[in-house]
Order: structure tokens, then C-alpha cells, then sequence
């Protein structure tokens, strides 16, 4: 079995692959590995950009153990929804639907499993919510030996059990292979997105307003040009709900599926369909011409505003291959981040032909999250995966450091354990992972770098 990430950042030959029908196989597959001397990895939807899943021992996929568990719903609307570790995100936004719920946020694709999603510390925007994992309640994992633990945040702070829940809702499956995932959903909203192309100066100059004044706030700008698209989502009032039902009801009174109108425009008309591949294609064969892919990029974008189900609002489509980092900032810092970016990327004439985007989130305290202990905003940059990256990222990513920033772990950088000590309890992570795993069966070569040993 041959195993390369979505964006084709990294490769494994794993010595063995399987994917368990059930929790007990999984037991099973992981206690003999360990006794072979061989390490184990859990993948998702290789949807990482770094070898976070990369391993030359056992690699388990678990779509199988993926679907509905159990569903507690609670007097407040919320629900706790336990689910196979292995769910698609798509799979499990249509699940809650099912039930009338929803997550409370999602970041802006949904091909992931649950567990890929939370351990790398997934993420979507708004100023006042958290990231996938800060959705989640519990965890069952399977730990090297093949016994099973369920832990959660219910357990006593300080236990060891509430330690080893903080590692293994966020923790690169580096103290055990997540067979189910609890999180907390709420009753199902639709939210109102907004599209505008506004001056990229008054975006920038203007960013805590727009990220206050709104549920959730994402801004994209092609670089070199001077406008930036913004999105925001907000959610609807019951009365404009029922309006809005009200006009999906065909005449049998079913309601109708919203359509292509409940997409972006940007992602109708320029991520997601032929167009940006084709942009892509020329861009790598002329490089010289991404000033020019990007200005018409730039000016076939319009406002548009549309109302959907919270989950068809948030995720979009990627079809079209790219390499990714993106760093989450100290929310203050974000603004001269983008002005330098932006004059490095007019200076060194770079040749970028996708989009730089700008996301934020609260402030949490998963010990292992990127916003860990302070409001953030997050600053991604993309470039198609045909074409050199290596100075642009460089360039960005010390831009992103000298202001504070820690890496997405799911994302391409170059920081290691010594690094990310300022800005994580490492030392109480390797303690809990040594705990679980003393043989370092969950270790591989990212955590090694990322974590430390433990
Ligand atoms: C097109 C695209 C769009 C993206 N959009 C966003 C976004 O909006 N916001 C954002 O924050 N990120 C985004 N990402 C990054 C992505 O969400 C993360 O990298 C995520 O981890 C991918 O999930 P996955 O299921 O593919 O996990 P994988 O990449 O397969 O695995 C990720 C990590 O989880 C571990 N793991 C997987 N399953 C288990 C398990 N059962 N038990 C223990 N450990 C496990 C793996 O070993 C690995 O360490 C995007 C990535 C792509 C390619």
C-alpha cells in the first residue's frame, strides 16, 4: 500500500495496512503490531499537508468504524452525538441533519474524518468560537497494549484521565488510535453569507470590526491586487428561517434542496470549477503571467448574498491541488503580518497564483490548540502544487514567527519541539504520552519533531 497526502506534500510505503471492521479488530491489529515492534498511525482523509499520518509500520484507515453511536439530547436544544472516529465530516453533517442539529463550527472543507479533523487541531472562523476540538466532550481510544480507555471533560481536572483526554482530543493520535468521538452539537441554524469585494486597505484596516461584527469572518485576496474578498456568515432569526423555508417549499410542500445559489461565488466560480485548474496550468507553464491570471481572478469577483443550512454556508469545494501553511497569530499582530506579506510578495514578484486567506477564532485552552490562551487570527497561504514554494513559504513563515505565530499542525512548516516550547505545556504532553505509550509505539517522525520524545 502506497500512501501520498491530498496536496502531494508527502509519501509512505507503510510495511502494513489494514482497516478493522470493528473496535475489537482494532484492538486486535494495534496490540499485534506493537508486539511485531511495529509503530502504528491512524490516517483520515490524508487531508494533512505535513507527514502528521505518515508511518512505516501498521497504517490503520477506519472508515469503517464510522456512522452513529449514540444521541443524548439535552433540555437546552443541544445534543451530545457519539460517532465512529472514522466519520467523513460530510457524512456526519448529514447524520445531525437527520436529527435537526448541527455543528457549532466547521472549517471550510468536509472530507476529513472526525479524528484527522481534531488531532491536527482543525479550525473554521468566528471571533467568538472555538475549533473542532473545542466541540468535543469525550473520546474512546485504543492504546498500544490494545485495551480500550474512554476518557472526557467530565473527568477531575488534573486527573490523569482529563490529561489524557486534553492529548488525544488534540494530540497528532500520539497517545492512542481514537475508535469514537463525542461532541457537543447544537440544534440545527441556517446562517446568511455575504460576499463583498472591498479595498484591500480598508479589509485590513478595518479587520477587528469585521471580525467582532460578525459570526464568522473570512477575507481571500490574490496577491498583488488590491481588493480582497470577504465572507460573512451570519446566523438567521426564526422569522427570516421560517421565511426562508417558506420559499423552498415547492407545490407538494416539500422542501426543496438549496442548489448552486447556496454556494459561494468564489467557490462556484473560481476554486472550485475548471476555471482555477485551468488558471493553475498556465500559471506553472508561464509563470510570468500570474500578474495577470490574478488581476482577472480578482475582477470576476462580485457581492453576492445567499442563505442556507450552517453546514452548506461553511464548506466549500477543492479541486484543484495546492500546497498549504498557515500560522495562528496573536489577533493584534495580524495587520502589519498581511502589510509585510503583501510588500513581500510585490517585491519579490513571487509568482502566486492562489489566494492568501485570513480566518480567526477565540481564544481556548486545549493544551495543544493553536489558540490556546489567546484570540487569534489565522493567516493562510496556498500555492498550486505544480509549482515551486519553497521561497514563498520560507518568507511567509518568518514573517509569521517573528510575530508570535504557531504553525497549523496539519500544515506545511519547519518548526520543531524546541520551537513550540513557548507555546505549548510539551513537557506535560510527553509525560502523558509516556504514560500510554512507554515502547513510543504512537511516535513517527513528525511527532518526534513536533512533540519531542516522550
Ligand atoms: C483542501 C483542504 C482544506 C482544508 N481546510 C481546512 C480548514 O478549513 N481548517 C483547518 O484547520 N484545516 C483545514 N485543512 C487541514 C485538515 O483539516 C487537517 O489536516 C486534518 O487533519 C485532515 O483530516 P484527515 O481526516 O485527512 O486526517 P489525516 O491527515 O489523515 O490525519 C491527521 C492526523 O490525525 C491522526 N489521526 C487520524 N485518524 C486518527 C485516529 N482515528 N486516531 C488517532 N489519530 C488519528 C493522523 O495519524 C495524523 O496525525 C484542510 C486541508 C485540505 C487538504
Amino acid at each position: 500500500m502506497n500512501f501520498t497526502t491530498w496536496g502531494r506534500t508527502y509519501a509512505a510505503a507503510p510495511a502494513r495496512h489494514a482497516e478493522p471492521q470493528d473496535e475489537a479488530e482494532l484492538r486486535a491489529l494495534v496490540a499485534r503490531a506493537a508486539a511485531d515492534g511495529l509503530r502504528v498511525r491512524a490516517v483520515g482523509a490524508g487531508h494533512s499537508f505535513t507527514d502528521a499520518a505518515v508511518t512505516d509500520g501498521l497504517m490503520l484507515g477506519l472508515d469503517h468504524l464510522s456512522g452513529l453511536e449514540s444521541l443524548q439530547r439535552r433540555p437546552d436544544g443541544t445534543a451530545l452525538v457519539t460517532v465512529g472516529a472514522g466519520t467523513r465530516l460530510h457524512r456526519l453533517n448529514r447524520l445531525l441533519a437527520s436529527w435537526g442539529l448541527a455543528m457549532r463550527n466547521l472549517g471550510d472543507i468536509d472530507r476529513q474524518s472526525i479524528a484527522g479533523a481534531i488531532s491536527t487541531g482543525t479550525h473554521g472562523t468566528g471571533a467568538r468560537l472555538g475549533g473542532l476540538a473545542t466541540q468535543v466532550r469525550g473520546v474512546r481510544l485504543v492504546l498500544p497494549d490494545g485495551s480500550v480507555r474512554s476518557v472526557s471533560d467530565g473527568d477531575a481536572p488534573g486527573s490523569p484521565d482529563r490529561e489524557l483526554f486534553e492529548v488525544a482530543r488534540l494530540g497528532l493520535g500520539s497517545v492512542g488510535i481514537l475508535s469514537a468521538v463525542t461532541l457537543e452539537v447544537v440544534p440545527a441554524y441556517l446562517l446568511r453569507s455575504t460576499e463583498r469585494v472591498r479595498p484591500w486597505d480598508e479589509v485590513v484596516g478595518g479587520i477587528d470590526a469585521l471580525f467582532d461584527g460578525h459570526d464568522r469572518f473570512d477575507a481571500y485576496w490574490f496577491p498583488g491586487t488590491d481588493r480582497m474578498l470577504t465572507w460573512s456568515h451570519d446566523r438567521v432569526s426564526a422569522a427570516e428561517r421560517a421565511e426562508h423555508e417558506a420559499s423552498r417549499r415547492g407545490p407538494a410542500g416539500a422542501l426543496r434542496t438549496a442548489g448552486a445559489a447556496a454556494r459561494s461565488f468564489l467557490d462556484d466560480e473560481v476554486l472550485a470549477n475548471g476555471v482555477l485548474g485551468g488558471v493553475m496550468q498556465v500559471a506553472a507553464a508561464a509563470p510570468r503571467t500570474v500578474p495577470r491570471l490574478n488581476a482577472a481572478c480578482a475582477a470576476v469577483l462580485g457581492d453576492r448574498t445567499h442563505v442556507a443550512p450552517s453546514d452548506r454556508v461553511m464548506v466549500t469545494r477543492r479541486r484543484v491541488r495546492f500546497a498549504e501553511m498557515e500560522y495562528a497569530l496573536p489577533r493584534a499582530a495580524l495587520g502589519e503580518v498581511l502589510r509585510e506579506l503583501d510588500r513581500w510578495l510585490r517585491a519579490a514578484g513571487e509568482p502566486v497564483p492562489f489566494p492568501v486567506e485570513v480566518r480567526c477564532t477565540a481564544a481556548d485552552d486545549v493544551w495543544l490548540s493553536t489558540a490556546r490562551g489567546r484570540d487569534t487570527a489565522y493567516v493562510a497561504v496556498h500555492q498550486y502544487h505544480r509549482m515551486p514554494r519553497e521561497r514563498y513559504f520560507r518568507a511567509a513563515e518568518e514573517i509569521f514567527v517573528a510575530a508570535g505565530g504557531r504553525p497549523h499542525w496539519g500544515k506545511l512548516h519547519t518548526r520543531t519541539a524546541a520551537d513550540l516550547a513557548d507555546h505549548y505545556p510539551l513537557d506535560d504532553v510527553a509525560r502523558v504520552r509516556a504514560a500510554v505509550d512507554p515502547g513510543g509505539v504512537l511516535r513517527n517522525d513528525y511527532t518526534d519533531r513536533v512533540l519531542g520524545l516522550p
